[in-house]
C-alpha cells in the first residue's frame, strides 16, 4: 500500500461532504418528527408487570435509540457537532428509559414520562439547530474534515487493456495484433507514426508496441516516442519491437525510455508476458470494500473517501439482500454500522461468519458506540476491529487497507495455485456449492464447465515441462481475462481447468467457451527453434438439468470425455444422457 506521503488537498471531499450535510439536514425534520411520535407511543405504551414484560416498551425504546444514535454518529462524521452532542444527548436519555423499563418497578408513567419530556426539549433543540442549518448552512459547522491523499490512481488499475502496436509492416502488425487479441487485449495497429501520435494523444493506451525503423524519411520509432515524452506527462509505457538486434538499435530504444526490446520474428507470449507486468500487474486491483450503514449519508460519506484513494465500494442499506451482495460483490472487507433495523451489526457479522466461504472475511465495526463493553461484545463474533465514529478521513483508509492487503495475501496463498494463480481444486469445489445455493435461490441458471488440453502429455514430452508449463499459464491467463466479472475460473490439477459461469444458459455458455477454445488454438506456443499451438476440450453441464454439485461435475466430465473420444478440440454440451454441439 502507498501511504499518503506526497500529499494534496482534496478539494472534491469538502464538497462531497457538503453536499452530504445538506441532505442530512433536510432529512432532519422528518427523523426527528418520527422521535416525536415514538415518544408519544412510548408514553401510551402498556406497563410491565413481573408476569408481562413490556414488549411494546422496549421495541420503540430500541427504535429511539437507533434514531438519536444515528443522529448523533453522522453528524459528526460531517462535522455539524452540536447536532451531534444534542444526538447524544437523546441516545443518553433513551438509554435511562430502558434502564426504567428493564427494571420493572422503576417504571412507572412519572420514572418514564420525566425521561420523555426531557427527550422532548432535545428534540426540540434539534429542531431549532436543524432551522439554523437550512439558513446558514455553515452555522455551527465546527470541523470541516480534511482528507490529503496521494493521488487518485494509488489504488486503482485503469485502462490496463487498450495497447497500440505501429509497425510500417502491416502484415506483421496484424499478425501481433491477432496474437495479443486472443490474450484479451483490444489492440489498435497505425501503420505510421504521425498516426500513433495522434491516437495517443487522443486516448492512451497502456502499453505502445513500437517497431524502431521506418522507411522513406519517417521519423523513427524512437525519435517519436522520445518526442511524445516530452509532450505527455506520464506517457505510456512503450515496448520496441525490431528486425535489428545490433547495439546500436538497442541503445536507440534504451535512451527513448523503452521497456522492453525483442527481435522479430515475434513471440506474442513473449510480449504478452512484457505487456501484463507493464500493465496489469502494475498496480494491484482494487480493493473492494462492502459498507453497510442504514444511516445513508454516512454510508456515503464513508464509501466516498474509500473510493477517493481508488479502492471499489458498495454501499447496502437493506441487510435482508447480504448473501447476494457478498456472492457478487466479493468485498475484500466488509465496514459495518452497530445499530440498523431488522438486525444488529453484531447479528449480521454472526450470520455472515456462519457461511463457511466467509468465514474469513474481515469485518470491521465502524460506529459511534464508545461503551468498551459493547465494542467487546461486538468483537467477539469474530470481527477484526472496531473503529469509533466520526473517524479521520486518514484513519479510515489506513485502517481498512491493512486489513483487506492482510486477507488478500493470506487468502491468495490459501486459495490459488501456484502455477497460475487461478483458484485450485478445493475453493472450486467450495465455491461450487455456494454458487448453486444461491443459483438455486434466485431462480437463476448455472453452467458448469471442464475444460482439458488436448494431448497435452505430448507437448510435455516432446518440448519439456517448462514449455507445458508456459501453455498451462497461457490458457489460465486467456481464461481469466476473456471471463465476466461473475465468471469464476480455476485449476482443478493438471492440465484440467474450471468455469463456472453464472446466469448463462446451455447456448451461452457454449458460444463463450467454443470462442475461447477457437482463440486458444490460434495462439503460436515457441520451443526453441519450433513453433506449435495446442487445443483443449470441454464438457458443459449446468443447472438445472443437473441438479447438484455432485451431477454437474459427472455430466460436465462425461461431456468432456465424450468430446476427447469424438476428435479432441470441441466443446460439448451434456444433455440428459446425450451430448450435444449446440442447439
Ligand atoms: P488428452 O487429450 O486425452 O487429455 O491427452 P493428454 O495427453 O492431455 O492427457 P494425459 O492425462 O494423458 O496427460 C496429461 C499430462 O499433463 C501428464 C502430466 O505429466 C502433465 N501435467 C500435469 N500437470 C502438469 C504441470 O503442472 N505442468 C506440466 N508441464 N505438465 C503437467
Ligand atoms: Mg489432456
Ligand atoms: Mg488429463
Amino acid at each position: 500500500m502507498n501511504s499518503p506521503s506526497t500529499v494534496q488537498k482534496s478539494p472534491l471531499l469538502r464538497d462531497k461532504v457538503k453536499q452530504l450535510r445538506r441532505t442530512f439536514i433536510e432529512g432532519l425534520p422528518r427523523t426527528l418528527s418520527e422521535a416525536r411520535q415514538l415518544c408519544a407511543l412510548l408514553t401510551q405504551a402498556p406497563h410491565a408487570t413481573p408476569s408481562q414484560p413490556a414488549r411494546e416498551r422496549d421495541a420503540l425504546s430500541a427504535d429511539l435509540f437507533r434514531l438519536f444514535h444515528g443522529i448523533k454518529g453522522t453528524s459528526a462524521s460531517l462535522g455539524l457537532m452540536q447536532i451531534s452532542q444534542e444526538g447524544g444527548i437523546g441516545e443518553h436519555l433513551v438509554l435511562d428509559i430502558q434502564h426504567c423499563c428493564a427494571e420493572v418497578f422503576a417504571a412507572t408513567d412519572e420514572a418514564i414520562g420525566s425521561n420523555v419530556e426531557a427527550l422532548l426539549a432535545c428534540i426540540a433543540r434539534l429542531e431549532r439547530l436543524q432551522q439554523e442549518h437550512a439558513e446558514d448552512e455553515d452555522h455551527g459547522v465546527t470541523r470541516l474534515p480534511s482528507f490529503e491523499i496521494e493521488s487518485k490512481s494509488s489504488f486503482t488499475n485503469q485502462n490496463k487493456k487498450k495497447i497500440y502496436v505501429c509497425d510500417d509492416d502491416e502484415w506483421d502488425a496484424q499478425q501481433l495484433s491477432a496474437q495479443l487479441a486472443c490474450f484479451g487485449f483490444s489492440v489498435s495497429v497505425f501503420t505510421t507514426p504521425e498516426g500513433l501520435r495522434a491516437a495517443v494523444l487522443a486516448a492512451q493506451p497502456a502499453a505502445v508496441i513500437m517497431d524502431i525503423v521506418f522507411p522513406n524519411g519517417a521519423a523513427t520509432g524512437t525519435e517519436l516516442i522520445a518526442a511524445l515524452r516530452r509532450e505527455i506527462r506520464t506517457p505510456p509505457p512503450v515496448v520496441f519491437v525490431s528486425a535489428r538486434n545490433d547495439f546500436d538499435a538497442r541503445l536507440r530504444a534504451v535512451k527513448a525510455g523503452g521497456e522492453a526490446y525483442f527481435v522479430k520474428p515475434l513471440k506474442a507470449i513473449d510480449i504478452v508476458e512484457i505487456l501484463d507486468s507493464l500493465t496489469a500487474n502494475r498496480e494491484p486491483e482494487p480493493y473492494r470494500i462492502l459498507v453497510i450503514d442504514d444511516e445513508a449519508q454516512a454510508a456515503a460519506y464513508h464509501s466516498f473517501i474509500l473510493e477517493q484513494v481508488g479502492m471499489q465500494t458498495r454501499i447496502l442499506n437493506d441487510t435482508s439482500l447480504i448473501l447476494s451482495t457478498l456472492a457478487d460483490f466479493k468485498p475484500d472487507l466488509v465496514l459495518m454500522d452497530m445499530y440498523m433495523p431488522i438486525c444488529s451489526g453484531r447479528e449480521l457479522a454472526q450470520l455472515i461468519r456462519q457461511v463457511p466461504e466467509f468465514v474469513s472475511l474481515p469485518i470491521v465495526f465502524l460506529s459511534s458506540e464508545t461503551n468498551k463493553n459493547k465494542q467487546t461484545s461486538a468483537l467477539r463474533v469474530g470481527a477484526e476491529g472496531f473503529l469509533t465514529k466520526p473517524i479521520q478521513p486518514e484513519d479510515l483508509v489506513n485502517a481498512v487497507a491493512i486489513r483487506a492487503e492482510r486477507t488478500r495475501t493470506l487468502q491468495g496463498l490459501m486459495i490459488r495455485d501456484g502455477l497460475t494463480g487461478l483458484f485450485n481444486h478445493s475453493f472450486m469445489s467450495q465455491y461450487l456449492e455456494t454458487a448453486l445455493a444461491n443459483t438455486r435461490r434466485d431462480h437463476k441458471r448455472l453452467c458448469f464447465v471442464m475444460i482439458d488440453v488436448d494431448l497435452f502429455k505430448l507437448v510435455n514430452d516432446t518440448y519439456g515441462h517448462a514449455v507445458g508449463d508456459q501453455v498451462l499459464v497461457a490458457l489460465a491467463r486467456l481464461l481469466q481475462q476473456r471471463l465476466r466479472n461473475s465468471d469464476t475460473v480455476g485449476r482443478y490439477g493438471g492440465e484440467e481447468f474450471v468455469v463456472i459461469l453464472q446466469d448463462a444458459n446451455e447456448d451461452s455458455a457454449f458460444s463463450i467457451i467454443d470462442t475461447l477454445r477457437e482463440d486458444f488454438s490460434k495462439i503460436t506456443f515457441h520451443a526453441d527453434e519450433h513453433e506449435f499451438s495446442c487445443s483443449f476440450s470441454a464438457g458443459i453441464a449446468c443447472f438445472p438439468d443437473s441438479s447438484s454439485s455432485d451431477q454437474l461435475r459427472e455430466n460436465a466430465d462425461r461431456a468432456l470425455y465424450e468430446a476427447k473420444r469424438t476428435g479432441r478440440n470441441r466443446v460439448l454440451i451434456a444433455d440428459n444422457q446425450s451430448f450435444r454441439q449446440q442447439d
